[in-house]
């Protein structure tokens, strides 16, 4: 496994895996790798010849009062995980030679980008398409993997790469879980004990939605306030939205149906979790 670290060389790579007709997957990350990560390297490395994996901890898509600071690195420990995994490449660049002086392009995704998580974490989404159409060119991947996990995330890149021609595929990988059904995130190492106990509500309240819709329910107000009795039943659980939008436009829905996405997010303490399930399948 090649590690690289400048843009430049990034690029010059890239280019000659094209020239070689390689089929090139990418999985662009944060680190601070868990298995949730791993499982997308393993998905991009059954549909391409050499799988690229960035690291980079984007400042761009931290807003003032975020945690880029507190945010976890490892890359030693990223680097055996993803030589495991099967990556060819990573890609660990530093912030300045992403964003060098006098970088002034922002990538705005409308509507998709506006409602859910950026409604209240302004900025982010243009940081992370911003940066994600970045990787795209240093890259030039015939295809990413990104996890449902972040379904707003991938539901806006899907959007960004038809709106601009982008000759690249997404695919999106399942949400991986711990055994009690939370799923894996990096940001979960900050929960207390008593926060991480309450945390399982968040997909057990999702799964009982399923329930409901599978039981014939299809009045999504009415769903969707089951969900919440059941999260704001945890002493430590502080709900940011609840909402029934369609898994790939994002638009809202009042009647569930398939391809219906339950999203939410909620604090525990200060820690933000999300999470999200799409009906039927
Ligand atoms: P991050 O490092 O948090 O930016 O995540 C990098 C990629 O991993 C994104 O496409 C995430 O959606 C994906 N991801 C994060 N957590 C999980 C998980 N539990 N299951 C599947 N994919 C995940």
């Amino acid at each position: 496994m090649e590690i690289i670290r400048t843009v430049e060389e990034m690029k010059a790579r890239a280019r000659a895996l094209r020239s070689d007709g390689s089929v090139v997957g990418f999985v662009p990350t944060m680190g601070s790798l868990h298995e949730g990560h791993l499982s997308l390297v393993r998905m991009a490395g059954e549909l391409s010849d050499s799988v690229v994996v960035s690291i980079f901890v984007n400042p761009t898509q931290f807003g003032p009062n975020e945690d880029l600071d507190r945010y976890p690195h490892d890359l030693e420990r990223d680097v055996a995980l993803l030589e495991d995994a099967g990556a060819a490449i990573v890609f660990a660049p530093e912030a300045s030679d992403i964003y060098p002086r006098g970088y002034a392009t922002v990538v705005h995704v409308q509507r998709l980008g506006e409602k859910l998580c950026g409604a209240f974490r302004p900025g982010h989404f243009d940081g992370v398409c911003s940066v994600v159409a970045k990787l795209f060119e240093i890259v030039r991947p015939n295809l990413a993997v990104f996890g449902q996990k972040d379904g707003q995330q991938a539901a806006i890149l899907e959007r960004m790469v038809a709106d601009l021609e982008m000759d690249v595929r997404i695919i999106r990988g399942p949400t991986v879980r711990e055994p009690d059904g939370l799923a894996l995130s990096s940001r979960n190492n900050y929960l207390s004990d008593e926060e991480r106990a309450e945390a399982p509500v968040l997909y057990a309240s999702l799964e009982h939605a399923r329930s409901l819709y599978d039981s014939g329910e299809t009045d999504a107000a009415k769903v969707l306030g089951a969900v919440r009795a059941m999260i704001e039943s945890k002493p430590h659980a502080r709900v940011q939205y609840i909402s029934a939008v369609d898994w790939k436009s994002l638009d809202d829905v009042t009647e569930l149906r398939a391809g219906t996405m339950l999203v939410l997010a909620v604090f525990f303490g200060k820690t933000r979790l999300i999470d999200n399930l799409v009906l039927g399948g």
